[in-house]
């Protein structure tokens, strides 16, 4: 194959289109083009959110991956006041960790990762603190789970704070109704499941909210959201210099998924998901959370037993096939396989098929090299924990 099939959660493969649109001619962005380019861009994401009340949201979009925008809000919104991070994961932690480096008053609520977030406590803990500001990652990478948005947001609201979350790895899969869950701001990234590519991120909020910015004393210059309001307002452009080429992209991608239909575009990733899990549950592979936890974007997959996560990995490069091993305190124990981007159902059925071959090769190759511990005198190379065994064997 001349290309390698990206089943990540991002970087993607992307759709053809993107690459004509990558390489468009050169403008200027201090000119009416870039104006127009990012007035285009803000116009599709809102449709992309399926804003109802469009006259009360405006989008920023930032040069700069995913956690970029992550950072724009975390350093922006919170001013002199106090934060709760909610973690049930890796990205959470991330927030946990960026918050703590501009604002003071950073709370923690974690549960183990790939636990589901604790309303109960949450509840608890706002009825005892005063918290300005609640911030989540939607879908929680690390473990593929869905994270809930309106319940969350509804006891935010309740306690007087506002919700801010981090979209990066679910904004184009999935809905999120920033009017019903009250979410004041949310971050999502061009290069997961908006099929775009990596470099560019994005903050959806709502205008109220990005006007109180102008009043908390800036903590980063480069990733000031007051700024990027201001020069969106006035001018309908950015602070400093946008990587226009990757704009022209992801105002692509999202006209891509708006001529398909926003809707149908989360349910054809959805389709894919399941035809994945259905494959893999076939080849008795078991998953670290419950299906109806799972986000659509991504599959999280225990690696059976006599098989490695590095092996798995390798022997699927050999096919062209790129996964995510598992980070953390899942490292060895899980592999990620995503399905997002310009992935066919030919694509689905040819991983299935070779994920079946390299477990299959893998635990032939496995009981080979344990068979030794039985018939001591073949010169078959050893490993020494199996070494171990067979001196253990012959006591
Ligand atoms: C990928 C990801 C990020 C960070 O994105 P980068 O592109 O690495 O900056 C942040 N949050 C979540 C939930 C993610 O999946």
């Amino acid at each position: 194959m001349d290309k390698y099939l990206l089943f990540t959660p991002g970087p993607v493969n992307v759709a053809e289109t993107l690459r004509k649109a990558i390489s468009k001619k050169d403008i200027c962005h201090r000119e009416p083009d870039f104006d127009v380019l990012l007035a285009s861009i803000e116009h599709k994401l809102l449709s992309l959110f399926q804003i109802r009340n469009r006259d009360r949201y405006r989008a920023v979009v930032i040069t700069g991956s995913g956690t970029a925008a992550n950072e724009a809000v975390l350093s922006s919104v919170v001013g002199r006041g106090s934060i709760l991070i909610l973690s049930n994961g890796e990205f959470g932690e991330r927030l946990y960790k960026t918050s703590l480096l501009h604002n003071k008053r950073t709370h923690l609520i974690d549960v183990p990762w790939g636990s589901v977030i604790d309303l109960a406590q949450l509840d608890a803990f706002l009825a005892s603190h005063k918290i300005d500001v609640v911030a989540m990652a939607h879908h929680e990478t690390c473990s593929g789970m869905l994270n809930p948005l309106a319940e969350v947001g509804t006891l935010a609201k309740a306690h007087g704070a506002i919700f801010v979350v981090d979209g990066v790895s679910s904004v184009g899969a999935e809905h999120v109704d920033m009017e019903t869950c009250n979410i004041a701001f949310c971050t999502g990234s061009s290069s997961k499941a908006i099929g775009s590519y990596p470099g560019l991120s994005f903050v959806i909020g709502r205008k109220k909210q990005f006007n109180r910015l102008a009043s908390h004393k800036a903590k980063t210059t480069y990733l000031n959201l007051a700024t990027f309001y201001d020069f969106l307002r006035t001018s309908s452009q950015t602070p400093n210099t946008p990587a226009v080429p990757l704009f022209f992209a992801l105002e692509q991608a999202l006209s891509n998924i708006l001529r398909e239909g926003v809707n149908n575009r989360f349910a054809r990733i959805r389709v894919r998901a399941d035809q994945l899990r259905e494959g893999m549950r076939k080849l008795n592979l078991d998953f670290l959370i419950a299906e109806k936890d799972m986000c659509s974007v991504l599959t999280t997959v225990r690696v059976p037993a006599s098989v490695t996560v590095r092996d798995v990995r390798e022997r699927l490069r050999e096919k062209s096939i790129i996964i995510y091993e598992g980070k953390g305190c899942f490292a060895g124990k899980v592999f990620q396989v995503g399905n997002i981007g310009e992935l066919s159902r030919e694509d689905i059925w040819f991983f299935l098929a070779s994920l079946k071959d390299v477990l299959l090769t893998l635990q032939a190759e496995a009981a080979d090299l344990v068979a030794p511990i039985r018939r001591a005198n073949t010169n078959l190379v050893m490993l020494e924990p199996q070494k171990a065994a067979l001196a253990k064997a012959r006591i």
